[in-house]
């Protein structure tokens, strides 16, 4: 039995404070992962930054409705789901990804939440686990499961080196060079293939 793991931001949708930062203006925001890789520092700066600006839960949930999936990934789910389990392994919030995920029919998601005041505000996060991508592997695997995952940045590669096998999907360069044993595809008929070659299926099957 086989489960497919999947990343969120930047592999099925674009990143959601990008396009929160390109709405409002601030700059500092459109900070990723991929930037920072402590997440809690990451977290840290932009909770600071919304509450200097006074934006709260609300006017983020209004840019997510405007945003839509990466052209293809709708597509690209659905064919997975129809030869495995699929699973999206994500470090969003339910609170922000829930019109996203209307898009993509609701595939299931394990990612975190966001705890707001009855203002808006929002004042803190809570991750449901430490290293939460790589707990979930290590778990399907307790359950028998045989793990494929593709993810695009550092928060995925604790996921990857746990899965029985990993691919980096549209991974900037840094990240690619840093893990060479990973093999990274850029459009969604190479990761295709890689789910095939990595399940021993032929890819019409
Ligand atoms: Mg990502």
């Amino acid at each position: 039995m086989e489960i497919a793991c999947l990343d969120l931001e930047g592999v099925l949708i674009p990143e959601i404070w990008i396009g929160f930062a390109d709405k409002t203006g601030i700059e500092e925001l459109r900070a990723t992962t991929r930037d920072i890789p402590d997440y809690d520092v990451l977290m840290r700066q932009r909770l600071g930054l919304l509450k200097e600006h006074q934006l709260g839960l609300p006017d983020i949930q209004e840019v997510i409705a405007s945003m839509a999936p990466m052209e293809g990934a709708k597509e690209f789910i659905g064919w997975l789901k129809e030869r495995f389990q699929v699973v999206i392994l994500s470090d969003t919030f339910y609170e922000f990804s829930h019109p996203l995920m209307r898009q993509l029919d609701f595939p299931t998601l394990f990612c975190h939440r966001l705890i707001a005041d009855e203002s808006g505000a929002i004042v803190d996060y809570k991750l449901r686990q430490q290293d939460p991508k790589r707990q979930c592997v290590k778990a399907f695997h307790s359950l028998n499961f045989r793990v494929i995952a593709s993810g695009d940045s550092y928060n995925d590669t604790t996921m990857l080196a746990e899965a029985d096998v990993g691919i980096l999907f549209k991974a900037p360069v840094k990240v690619i060079e840093e893990f060479p044993q990973f093999p990274a595809v850029e459009s969604y008929d190479e990761l295709k293939q890689q789910f095939c070659q990595a399940s021993n299926r032929e890819l019409s099957i």
